[in-house]
């Protein structure tokens, strides 16, 4: 297990899914969560302050709310998805518009790749990812082991 290069993760049928949007982007997934509310009570939803509140609001569903995005909560849910617990992700950012928390956005990207999350940055991706077969069934998800990495990097540090 510590010499393999991969390691799997086990996704659910029942999903865990974080919702975020930059206020320029805030109506455009509200309106998607609306529309596929039917979907979504299926799953467990979670998101960033505002975004989650907004959508809690206008689907009656059961949002779990984190920080604020500008106040560590896309942190929040990049932690998340290294304990296991955020397995997919809608992320509107807005691409006409500079944040000041820039560089969290791009860390929550970054670690959704690394454990290999499904994560849909606009509205047809996100309808595209709704749709699929794997939203009813597990999915396996591969990841690079970071524990034999961790191994390698500790034995080339050691003192001889
Ligand atoms: P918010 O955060 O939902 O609290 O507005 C989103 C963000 O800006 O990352």
């Amino acid at each position: 297990m510590l010499q393999d290069d991969f390691i799997y993760f086990t996704m659910e049928k029942t999903k865990h899914i974080a919702l975020i949007a930059h206020d320029g982007k805030k109506q455009e997934l509200a309106d998607w969560a609306e529309r596929n509310q039917d979907i979504l009570k299926n799953h467990f939803l979670c998101g960033t302050g505002t975004t989650a509140r907004l959508i809690a609001e206008r689907t009656g569903l059961p949002v779990t709310a984190y920080n604020s995005g500008p106040l560590g909560g896309d942190q929040q849910i990049g932690a998340r998805i290294v304990e296991g617990r955020v397995d997919f992700v809608v992320f509107l950012w807005d691409p006409l518009e500079a944040q000041p928390h820039d560089p969290d956005v791009k860390a929550l990207l970054r670690i959704a790749v690394v454990y290999d999350i499904p994560i849909a940055n606009n509205l047809a991706t996100a309808d595209f990812l709704l749709r699929s077969a794997y939203m009813s069934e597990t999915y396996i998800r591969k990841v690079e082991n970071y524990n034999k990495t961790v191994q390698q990097r500790l034995e080339k540090f050691k003192k001889d």
